[in-house]
């Protein structure tokens, strides 16, 4: 019997982009001796996705999907897609094609060879905006600063794990969701391939400055808990530049004009002020994290899926 690939494609308002997913996949792996499938996870989408998914799946054997109640973000799309996959090997890549399909059979044969994660780090593209290319090389230098886990400039959520590793995930009860960093973590022997993104096949990116943020946030905050001993360090910084003040006051009283300085004391109140609230966010942010794990609320809903 052939072993089963399943590829897990999460898509929130790609509906234009389905066929050609499907179409490309197909041609690569049909000649493969595999076993597949492929589960599109609609991550609440507000276009038409969720009704067309239903109508080619029920003409094509090979198709699953998984619809959300509502939006509950990229990494728990995957999650869903993780827990429900029942393949040797699960696959994961982008629902846009900007992680090429053909790059599937070199994915496979790695693992074929023995390796248990597969994954894949986007090779820097001179055309990629400029902006993205600087804020996401910034994300990767401070999550490496302050964590234990070592991730590549570039990693992508575009890679293979062997179904032993897909067990593992499935037990992890984290509320915040980082898979590439979750997946460096685990261990297990992993190896990875460079790739050339290629253009968006139809619409607009998902990911705004605002879910950026949220990611590079959860991604650090899960991986380390380093901002909070910088808050230390910069409450005590704080604390000693103001012992200089002392000295300050003492003399200017001495030498008789003790109430001037109001400028001083403005910007000394309002610096200070900035790096209390600083100190509370960081501490705020993980308390935050707390919260939400305490309340133990699943990762995802599903509303509807043609999975048994
Ligand atoms: N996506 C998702 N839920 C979201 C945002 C994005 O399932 O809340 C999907 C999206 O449809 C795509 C993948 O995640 O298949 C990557 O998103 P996108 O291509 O927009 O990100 P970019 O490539 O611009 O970083
Ligand atoms: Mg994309």
């Amino acid at each position: 019997m052939n072993k089963k690939i399943c590829i897990i494609i999460p898509i929130y308002n790609e509906v234009n982009n389905i066929v050609v997913m499907l179409s490309a996949i197909k041609i690569v792996m049909q000649p493969l001796p595999y076993d597949y499938n492929i589960i599109f996870v609609d991550d609440g989408s507000s276009d038409d996705s969720l009704l067309f998914l239903k109508k080619i799946a029920a003409e094509n054997k090979l198709l699953n999907y998984i619809s959300f109640s509502k939006n509950f973000g990229h990494q728990n799309a995957l999650k869903a897609g993780l827990d429900l996959s029942d393949a040797d090997a699960v696959i994961s890549m982008d629902g846009d094609m900007q992680h090429p399909p053909s790059l599937l059979p070199q994915l496979i044969a790695l693992w074929e060879t023995g390796n248990d994660v597969v994954y894949t780090i986007r090779k820097k593209e001179k055309e990629m905006p400029f902006i993205k290319r600087t804020t996401s090389n910034l994300f990767y230098n401070i999550l490496n600063k302050l964590s234990s886990i070592e991730i590549e400039n570039g990693t992508a959520d575009f890679r293979l794990l062997d179904r032993k590793v897909v067990n593992v995930i499935r037990e992890i009860k984290e509320y915040d969701l980082f898979w590439r960093g979750m997946v460096k973590w685990l261990g297990f022997k992993q190896t990875s391939i460079e790739y050339v993104p290629a253009e968006r096949a139809n619409g607009v990116s998902k990911y705004n400055f605002k879910k950026m943020m949220e990611l590079a946030l959860k991604g650090i905050t899960s991986f380390s808990t380093k901002p909070l001993t910088i808050a230390i360090y910069l409450g005590f910084a704080s604390a000693f530049i103001s012992l200089a003040y002392i000295p300050y006051a003492l003399l200017s009283i001495l030498y008789g004009h003790p109430v001037s300085g109001w400028a001083s004391v403005i910007v000394t109140i309002a610096f200070f002020g900035g790096i209390q609230l600083i100190i509370l966010g960081i501490i705020g942010m993980y308390l935050g994290k707390l919260f939400m794990q305490s309340k133990q609320r699943p990762h995802y809903i599903i509303n509807e899926t043609n999975i048994k």
